[in-house]
């Protein structure tokens, strides 16, 4: 069945996936065994044509397959909740994003450690845990590995994850259904609390008021929290003082870009757990492509198995060649960048550099700021001395707004690729 999985859904391959057992089949339908609450989830959203498939050209019959979690493993009856959240509103965890699945270099020892010690005395070690980076550096992954591990030694104890944005709009919500007594219980009666992505309290003084509370409540009994942002706390546009305070009050720690080695190691991994078979050459040669953004190692991963799977050609030096272009990236400046945009976005560059703040000027700046963040290696700081001295954190929220526009807008990452390729060309 699982090479039926792999030749025909290459994409939601995982390494764990060896470790699945059938148990049984009755009924036309087949049971399948998996480890724990997390990898069931996977496969209930990703897997369950891919697996249907692969019983029916197993077995010559007509199946469906229902997975299970190991009995020993699971606690409690759980009911039935929406995809991609828990029973108590709470995010799923990425089965993937594990201590084990997590390569530390000199880019992230000291996050790593961290992370770990928080995992093994929570609320004791560092209270709150404030990890920051820039995109795709491993903060999510990082800090989602912390929940697995107090998952995995207690599996009474309340781990919450959720998205920043979960907390103000479920707080919003509740507000508004006069329902903040079970807001507020849901919340701080977690064991951990573990917010992604606090840069979005940004500009939301009563999501800032009411975490400060929850903040409060839980560090005052020892229960540990844990958030990301991709800056650090005095950063974060419009935070509170009080809250930087508070989010100070414990460990901060960042994540780098990772070296070159650190990179390889990550791109073996993805590629193990992916169950991808990669050459040394070609690992080499996808790290030296790939260095700002480690959530591209996926997108390069896909692609190489794609172009195999359809050649059927194994995944040498010289189809990574063809499938991921053979330059290996160019440095791309600021000037370029704007030229670029300005052509495509028909505004002039003198108003890009401008103080003029028409929403028909702004909205092409912030693409500027975004890409010269992706693909410079200046400071904000330096990318704001370009756009009409602006400081770094007009910087920051304009890559962030933009962030949020791709999320929303496909056609609004396509448009960034398009101009990020421009601008690579206009650049070699
Ligand atoms: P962030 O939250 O900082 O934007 P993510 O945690 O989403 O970044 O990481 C992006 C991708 O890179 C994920 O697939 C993650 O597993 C991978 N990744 C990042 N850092 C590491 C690392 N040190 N080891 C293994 N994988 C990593
Ligand atoms: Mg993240």
């Amino acid at each position: 069945m699982l090479g039926h999985v792999k030749l025909n859904y290459p994409h939601i391959m995982r390494g764990w996936f060896s470790q699945l057992s059938p148990v049984g089949i009755e009924a036309g339908t087949m049971t399948v065994i998996a480890r724990n609450g997390a990898q069931v989830r996977y496969l209930d959203k990703h897997c369950r044509t891919a697996f249907a498939e692969a019983a029916q050209a197993a077995t010559g019959r007509l199946m469906t397959v229902t997975f299970e979690a190991d009995i020993q493993e699971t606690h409690q009856e759980e009911p039935l909740r929406s995809l991609g959240e828990e029973a108590d509103g709470a995010l799923l965890l990425n089965p993937d994003y594990t201590f084990d699945n997590f390569i530390t270099g000199p880019c992230n020892r000291l996050a790593h450690a961290a992370a770990r010690a928080v995992a093994d005395s929570p609320g004791r070690s560092y209270n709150p845990l404030f990890v920051h980076g820039a995109v795709g550096l491993g903060k999510t992954h990082l800090i989602q590995a912390v929940c697995h591990e107090l998952r995995k030694q207690n599996a009474e104890v309340k781990c919450h994850y959720i998205s920043c944005e979960m907390f103000t709009n479920d707080f919003i919500e509740a507000v508004e259904r006069g329902a903040l007594h079970q807001f507020r219980y849901r919340y701080r009666q977690a064991d951990a609390l573990v917010i992604d992505d606090v840069q979005f309290l940004a500009d939301r003084e009563r999501s800032q008021e009411e975490l400060f509370h929850t903040f409060n409540t839980l560090t005052q009994s020892k229960r540990q929290i844990i958030l990301s942002a991709d800056c650090a706390p005095p950063e974060i546009p419009s935070l509170k003082e009080r809250l930087v305070s508070r989010f100070n009050s414990g460990l901060v720690t960042v994540l780098d870009r990772p070296c070159l080695e650190t990179r390889m190691a990550i791109i073996r991994k993805k590629a193990k757990l992916r169950c991808i078979e990669l050459d040394e050459d070609v690992v080499q040669f996808v790290a030296s492509r790939i260095n700002t953004n480690n959530r591209e190692i996926d997108g390069a991963l896909t692609m190489l198995d794609a172009v195999s799977q359809t050649d059927s050609k194994p995944i040498t030096l010289k189809l990574a060649e063809q499938a991921l272009g053979k330059a290996p990236a160019r440095l791309v400046t600021i000037p370029t960048i704007m030229e670029v945009v300005a052509l495509r976005m028909n505004v002039k560059v003198s108003d890009l550099q401008s103080k003029r703040r028409s929403k028909s000027i702004t909205h092409p700046r912030q693409v500027c700021m975004y890409l010269a963040r992706e693909l410079t290696t200046l400071s904000l700081e330096q990318i704001g001395g370009y756009f009409g001295g602006r400081d770094h954190t007009t910087v920051l929220h304009a890559h962030r707004t933009i962030v949020q526009r791709i999320d929303k807008d496909p056609e609004m990452g396509v448009l960034l690729k398009e101009t990020e390729l421009e601008a690579r060309h206009a650049c070699a």
